[in-house]
């Protein structure tokens, strides 16, 4: 018996009815349906749950990887044998609150966020109704498209930081968001469980109708019939990483089931049989052609995990040291 197996039974009996995986194939979670399995794969539905889990990993040393709906992923063919994955995809509670914000935990889609938003004539999310991730992965991502970014619509973020068991609160200004970037990624063990968001009033059919413009945009430029984790690489400064890559003569390159979109040179895809190493293999080949070509260095904006990749606590004492400071931050114990 080692520790998962140790790990796994304590969490069945404390949570009998928690959905928990083992040997999860990550291809069946992964937009890009790619991914061999990992140890165990948990989806708790609230806070309480989710806190209990990580309760018991923290006693066996073990830190989960927290994932949303996996749209921005790319997961080892190999699997993770080592890897405790909890999905917040089940933690959808989203309610409007009493100064106007719209609460929203972790697993609710940007689809669903935007339409609360529409119905609730709230103008801001437009930019993020054909998003396919979540709210935990959107804010972590800084997720944007046509012009607006989580960073524009979130007011505060509540965290749960794993090595602590202790709830964060922390204010927009001190998030870190930038280009597809928040302070958020660089704390491990740090798992956002939910957001307010701040919004104008609108029209609803004004912000309908801009929300069905942008997604039939989305279905004219986007490959969205073929699995992809969205744009594979991050926009130089200056440049579009969709141009020079077709200026590369790279649209429709294709390495094994990987291929450059032949619609949209920013996606790669899943013709069918791709695997991991595909896929990096493809995206390598871009990069380096790029730089050879344009003398522009391309970075990856999807996940990349490698077969190798372990978690571990980067922060144990000062957790939240790049948002310390924060007058707003506030602690509570979801286990009292
Ligand atoms: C067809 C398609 C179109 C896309 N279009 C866009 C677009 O227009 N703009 C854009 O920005 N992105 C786009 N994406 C990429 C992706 O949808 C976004 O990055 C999204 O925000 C990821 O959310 P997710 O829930 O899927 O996160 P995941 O892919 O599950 O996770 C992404 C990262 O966030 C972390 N994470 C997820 N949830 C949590 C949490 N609760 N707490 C802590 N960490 C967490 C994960 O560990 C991982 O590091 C697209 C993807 C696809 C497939």
């Amino acid at each position: 018996m080692d520790v998962f197996d140790s790990v796994i039974k304590e969490i069945r009996e404390t949570l009998p009815s928690l959905p928990l995986f083992e040997e999860e194939p990550m291809a069946k979670h992964s937009s890009f349906k790619i991914g061999g399995p990992v140890r165990a794969f948990a989806v708790p539905e609230d806070i309480t749950s989710f806190s209990r889990i990580t309760h018991v990993l923290k006693k066996n040393r073990l830190m989960p990887l927290v994932v949303g709906n996996c749209t921005n992923i790319l997961f080892p063919d190999e699997g993770l044998k080592e890897l405790f994955v909890i999905s917040t995809e089940r933690m959808t509670n989203m309610f409007l609150l009493p100064d106007g914000g719209i609460y929203a935990e972790a697993g609710v889609s940007l689809s669903k966020l935007s339409s609360f938003a529409c119905q609730n004539s709230l103008s801001g999310l437009e930019f993020a109704s054909g998003i396919p991730g979540t709210v935990g992965g959107g804010v972590l991502m800084n997720a944007g498209a046509y012009g607006g970014e989580m960073k524009d619509v979130v007011e505060s973020v509540v965290t749960y930081y794993l090595p602590q068991q202790k709830l964060y609160e922390t204010l927009n200004e001190n998030c870190g968001f930038g280009y597809r970037k928040s302070a958020f990624q660089t704390i491990a063990g740090c798992a956002i469980v939910s957001a307010v968001f701040r919004l104008e009033s609108g029209d609803r059919e004004a912000i309908a109708s801009k929300m069905k413009e942008l997604n039939e945009k989305r279905r004219e430029k986007q490959p969205l019939d073929l699995p992809s984790a969205g744009s594979a690489f991050r926009r130089p400064e200056g440049y579009f990483a969709a141009k020079l890559i077709e200026e590369c003569g790279l649209k429709g390159y294709s390495v094994g089931g990987a291929m450059v979109s032949d619609k949209h040179a920013g996606f790669v895809v899943n013709t069918g049989t791709a695997t991991s190493h595909d896929v990096y293999d493809l995206m390598m080949h871009v990069r380096n052609t790029v730089w050879q070509q344009k003398g522009i260095e391309l970075v990856p904006e999807i996940i990349i995990l490698s077969p190798e990749y372990k978690l571990t606590d980067n922060s144990p004492d000062a957790p939240l040291h790049i948002i310390s400071g924060n007058p707003a931050a506030s602690e509570t114990d979801p286990l009292e």
